[in-house]
């Protein structure tokens, strides 16, 4: 894909229509683009503000093609991407993130690979396609341990820990249902942070502060960044994150999670996207993981990140909306963000709001106190 420039008036095409396709349309707004979302779901949270929609499923290929005719630039907000729908666009010259980012991050196999071929560290990890191999993984890494299904994995589902033999049964039938399992080492985490980074079509990467997480019932629930850790940690962070992007060939905005343990990170996840764990950089940033991801896959040139100061991003499940509303007035400080959801659910992300200060401890230490944040 040769690095043209497309500036205002070209047209985005974006595959998904949700919350990270609905924020980086509300930047490619700004800076003139139109954009169109394909999108099964009429009046999605991206179509309320891009201009045009193809309600069609995700791998309806004449629905890819229409969108291939209709967009300057595809790109995605998820990473479960049809590979022949990828493939199509990539041939066309019109996605400039490339099928193998998906391809990498579709598969935990290959997307460990790709962390070992980077010389990243990992937990001990094992795949499986059999329950004879399942049990010899399980015994060499040892308890406690997890198991996850190679694909379709997503805030824990397709997860289950081991913590003795009679887990094994539960791996057991996941592996009847999928084709091949990782086993991986349970890692005592002290904390797990992530990396949000933007690389361009040329190469060069722009990070933004290294961000930490807390996770409830296996969804983000807050992020505070920077996060707590030394700048040994957060180099480390960044020099794996360079490495990983060089071997994917990453272009656009993309989140690497990790544990840390001590001074030392194991790297856990890949996404090939704007992260959840980056929606802190619209307020704490001078420019946002959208924005640069707009830039990037446009050709413009990447805004050097400058961070305002601290910021925790809470996320605001459909059972915490009501009581984050009814105690807005104790919170004037909350940028908010609503995904226009139609249906609220009680594990459903319908928003999230972010607080800025210049110490992010004394912000994160009261919504604690206020209940805003489970501790
Ligand atoms: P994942 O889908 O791999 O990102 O896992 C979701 C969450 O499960 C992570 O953010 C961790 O909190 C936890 N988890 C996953 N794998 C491990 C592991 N090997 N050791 C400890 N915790 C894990």
């Amino acid at each position: 894909m040769q690095n043209n420039k497309l500036l205002f008036g070209s047209t985005i095409g974006i595959i998904g229509g949700g919350q990270l396709g609905r924020m980086m349309t509300t930047v490619a707004k700004h800076m003139g683009y139109r954009v169109m979302v394909l999108d099964p779901t009429p009046d999605c949270p991206t179509a309320q503000v891009a201009d045009e929609q193809i309600v069609a499923a995700y791998d309806d290929l004449d629905a890819v093609r229409e969108l291939a005719e209709k967009s300057d630039v595809v790109t995605y907000e998820f990473e479960n991407v049809d590979l022949t729908a990828a493939q199509i666009l990539e041939d066309a010259g019109i996605l400039p993130q490339g099928a193998n980012s998906l391809r990498v991050t579709q598969d935990r196999e290959l997307e460990k690979k790709a962390m070992v071929d980077s010389n990243q560290p990992v937990a001990d990890f094992a795949i499986v396609t059999s329950t004879e191999e399942l049990q010899i993984a399980v015994e060499e890494i040892g308890y406690p341990s997890v198991a996850k299904t190679c694909r379709g994995g997503y805030d824990g589902k397709g997860q289950v820990k081991l913590t003795n033999k009679t887990d094994i049964e539960s791996a057991v039938e996941m592996l009847q249902q999928a084709d091949r399992l990782i086993i991986e080492k349970w890692v005592p985490f002290d904390k797990e942070i992530s990396i949000v980074f933007t690389r361009s079509q040329s190469g060069e990467i722009s990070y933004f502060p290294v961000a930490e997480n807390i996770h409830r019932d296996h969804i983000l629930h807050a992020t505070i960044a920077p996060a707590r850790v030394s700048e040994q940690i957060a180099e480390k962070a960044r020099q794996a994150a360079k490495a990983i992007a060089e071997t994917i060939g990453v272009v656009g905005t993309f989140a690497i999670e990790m544990f840390v343990c001590g001074e030392d990170i194991l790297i856990n996840e890949l996404a090939p996207r704007p992260h959840n764990s980056g929606h802190f950089t619209i307020e704490a940033c001078d420019v946002s993981q959208f924005e640069q991801h707009v830039r990037a896959i446009c050709g413009l040139p990447l805004i050097p990140v400058h961070s305002h100061g601290g910021a925790v991003m809470v996320n605001l499940l459909g059972k915490d909306v009501e009581p984050f509303f009814s105690q807005l007035d104790d919170n004037p400080q909350a940028h908010i963000h609503m995904y226009g959801k139609a249906e609220n659910k009680p594990l459903r992300k319908m928003g999230h709001v972010t607080f800025i200060g210049d110490n992010p401890l004394i912000i994160y230490n009261k919504l604690v106190e206020k209940k805003i944040i489970e501790n």
